[in-house]
């Protein structure tokens, strides 16, 4: 007994000894890259040009027909006006009358081409909101130097930013040595079926691989990671899936005065309630996995040693982001029930009750496996199972963070953002939503989901919320962030050594 007691607290003496050699050799996965001067710009030439875009009510509606073309002909005409020798000297289609993609060829055509991605579309504002916004949604006002609309945020400011930026390396006689896309979608936020997957199809049709795609997704956020006060450039690796199941009763008509033991509307309850009470399994996909890793070193000692040792702490990670709805997304398949409908009149049984479910699917799951394992949750036969037709998609796969397109947008933060004795961290994560970039993955080696938009927590709500607006200074930011973007995509790329260790 005594020995066995021994034997027990030698292990266990040598767990912590490991922990915490693994806490202490655990290499940080920033890079110790210094900011460069700001470029100046010309604030009031490159302000109104991002106002006017504001401005004009580039809406999204889920009934295609509903699309204001004019508005999308006005944006266009404001872009070629304002940026000349992008009109001049890049190559320009229009597709489906609303979406722009430009196309500047580089100097090595032995190099894959790169995308970059932002789109032109809003969602619109409720009207039961008006009254809450400091200045009106679609004026581009300026208060407190911040610019206000729909677009600022979601993503016009990364369009616009986009072509300030190429504007002015065209200014310079700048020649890409990779030829570059700029595609902008007109219909990102209802799928981009007639937008982004139509320039794709072009692409396709012409053979064209692209190296990296960078569309928008994640931000340089503030208070992102408790324990870190510094901002966190979150880097997009990877998006959740999207599809929606109808769950369906029918059983015989009958007169409420003699109700059957089982009816439809107790029926699907039942379905669905072994649904909320059966959630997916919670699991560390590669993009959270790495996300953790990317921080560990830079959290305080308690969080880092649980960081730096997942094989040991994983279980307890895991039970910490299931306790909270937004982290517990990222660690599993989420189950909505979004709507609910039966019954016609009080004394009338109802001979259907449908339900919906929407499913946002965790990487390494697909649509169908969220079928397979919902058929045998609910375990009932006369429930009848569907995919709801319209907007789905499996989870993207996972884009590498050793890649060139990774490690540029990572050195061009540092660049951009290292100011005045700031450091800026950067780190893979898992996109919630969806973006444009997901029809590209039969073309593009990696895809990144990330803008240069400086944004506190607190804000995120204000994107397709109340109030979406950036301050002056950060958009003049986002212009020197692509720009440098691009004079980096000059430079040769040698993988970091210490980063391609990093599994
Ligand atoms: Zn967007």
């Amino acid at each position: 007994m005594k020995s066995l007691a021994k034997t027990i607290a030698v292990l266990l003496l040598l767990i912590a000894i490991g922990t915490i050699v693994n806490t202490l050799t655990h290499p940080s996965r920033q890079l110790a890259v210094a900011g460069i001067p700001p470029m100046s710009l010309e604030r009031d030439a490159i302000v109104p040009r991002l106002q006017r875009a504001i401005q004009l009510k580039t809406l999204s509606h889920d009934d295609n027909r509903l699309f204001d073309t004019q508005s999308f002909k006005d944006l266009h005409a404001h872009i070629f006006s304002s940026f000349p020798l992008i009109a001049q000297q890049l190559e320009v289609e229009v597709v489906n009358e609303m979406s722009l993609l430009f196309f500047w060829p580089g100097s090595d055509d032995s190099l894959n081409p790169v995308a970059l991605l932002n789109h032109l579309d809003v969602v619109p504002v409720q009207s039961n909101t008006l009254d809450r916004w400091k200045a009106a949604p679609f004026s581009g006002d300026i208060i407190d130097d911040r610019i206000y609309g729909r677009g600022t945020l979601d993503v016009k400011s990364g369009a616009m930013a986009s072509l300030e930026a190429i504007e002015l390396l065209l200014a310079g006689g700048f020649q890409p040595r990779r030829s570059i896309y700029i595609a902008l979608g007109h219909d990102e936020e209802t799928g981009g079926a007639a937008g982004a997957r139509a320039i794709v199809e072009r692409l396709k049709q012409r053979n064209v691989e692209l190296e990296f795609v960078l569309d928008e997704g994640g931000a340089i956020v503030t208070n992102a990671m408790p324990g870190i006060s510094n901002k966190i450039a979150m880097i997009g690796v990877a998006e959740k899936g999207y599809t929606s199941l109808t769950l369906t009763v029918e059983t015989a008509s009958g007169h409420s005065s003699q109700p059957p033991k089982e009816m439809a509307i107790g029926i699907l309850s039942r379905a669905l309630v072994r649904i909320e009470d059966q959630p997916f399994p919670s699991r560390l996909s590669d993009p959270v996995r790495l996300n953790l890793e990317y921080l560990a070193s830079e959290l305080p000692a308690p969080l880092k040693w649980v960081a730096t040792n997942l094989w040991l702490f994983k279980p307890i990670i895991l039970a910490a982001f299931e306790g909270d709805p937004a982290l517990g997304s990222q660690v599993k398949t989420t189950a909505a029930i979004t709507l609910f409908n039966s019954g016609v009149k009080d004394n009338v049984l109802p001979t259907t009750a449908e339900a919906t479910v929407n499913f946002r699917i965790l990487p390494g799951e697909t649509r169908h496996s969220v079928m397979a394992r919902i058929v045998q949750v609910v375990d009932d036969e006369r429930v009848k199972i569907d995919y709801l037709a319209g907007f789905e998609s499996n989870p993207s796969p996972v884009s590498d963070y050793r890649g060139l397109g990774f490690q540029l947008i990572q050195k061009t933060v540092s660049e951009t953002f290292n100011q005045q004795g700031a450091v800026v961290y950067s780190t893979p994560f898992l996109l919630m939503g969806g973006t444009d970039s997901r029809h590209y993955k039969s073309i593009a080696k990696n895809i990144y989901r990330f803008s240069p938009i400086d944004i506190q927590v607190a804000e995120l709500p204000s994107i397709h919320g109340i109030n979406e607006s950036i301050r002056v200074q950060n958009y003049l930011d986002m212009v020197r962030f692509y720009h440098r973007f691009i004079g980096n995509l000059n430079q040769p790329f040698k993988p970091d050594a210490a980063i391609s260790g990093a599994d």
